[in-house]
């Protein structure tokens, strides 16, 4: 297992990241950071391909998002509760990977899973950081933890723009071709290529425009934001 990374992204299902963080990840990465996806489930329950299928898309899309290190936790999919083994487990390669930031889902969802897994990957950052507690690395807490708040109806606290990468985090999310191919089977649940391109651009293009930026993904923190130099503030008021 490798050492220190800059940000890790935990999410509930393999292609949560592409959809609400990728193109983050990517920006972060063509700047020189280390970055890593841990998913908590391996996707057995979606309604196309099998859990092999997307471990294979879920490789290659972290290539394309020039990922270093990706893994899927094997919690039930459809199941991810806050129990204290689910803890653990996100806990443990918290310690290994030692992120100085932490993406989370946002706390809210449509999906329980979603908003299960903000909660287990906030309290393993606690438990990550307690000296007694022994789980043979060495203690560990992220210093900042933001969460991905595109599935939620929210607004953002900061965007990231992703206008450069907007193309390629596309890109990323095709990888998934036993979800997104078009195909017969479950045809009725999922949009044509074209119609996903659009949604998703729509989406992008929605939270680039509140900061002034052709495509941008949402964040909320819970913290305030500190300002050292009030002429370095970024975005027109008016
Ligand atoms: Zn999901």
């Amino acid at each position: 297992m490798p050492g220190s990374f800059d940000i890790l992204a935990v999410a509930a299902h393999r292609d949560d990241v592409e959809q609400t963080c990728g193109g983050t990840l990517l920006k972060m990465a063509e700047r020189g950071r280390r970055t890593a996806i841990l998913d908590l489930t391996q996707g057995e329950m979606g309604t196309r391909g099998t859990a092999e299928d997307r471990a294979r898309e879920a490789g290659e899309a972290a290539r394309i998002l020039k990922v270093a290190w990706r893994c899927a936790l094997d919690i039930p999919d459809g199941r991810v509760e806050n129990t204290y083994d689910n803890r653990i487990k996100v806990a443990r390669v918290i310690r290994e990977l030692r992120p100085r930031v932490l993406i989370l889902p946002y706390w809210q969802a449509r999906h329980p899973d979603h908003a299960t897994a903000s909660l287990v990957g906030y309290e393993a950052s606690f438990l990550a950081g307690l000296a007694k507690l022994d789980l043979g690395a060495a203690p560990h807490r992220p210093y900042k933890i933001v969460y991905a708040s595109l599935y939620a109806d929210v607004r953002p606290t900061f965007v990231v723009d992703i206008s450069e990468q907007f193309d390629t985090r596309f890109a990323a999310l095709m990888a998934y071709r036993s979800q997104y191919q078009d195909q017969e089977q479950g045809s009725g649940l999922f949009p044509r290529q074209a119609e996903i391109r659009e949604r998703i651009a729509a989406m992008a293009g929605y939270y680039g425009l509140l900061a002034g930026v052709r495509y941008a993904e949402p964040f909320v923190q819970k913290e305030v934001g500190l300002v050292d130099d009030l002429l370095a503030i970024p975005v027109q008021s008016i």
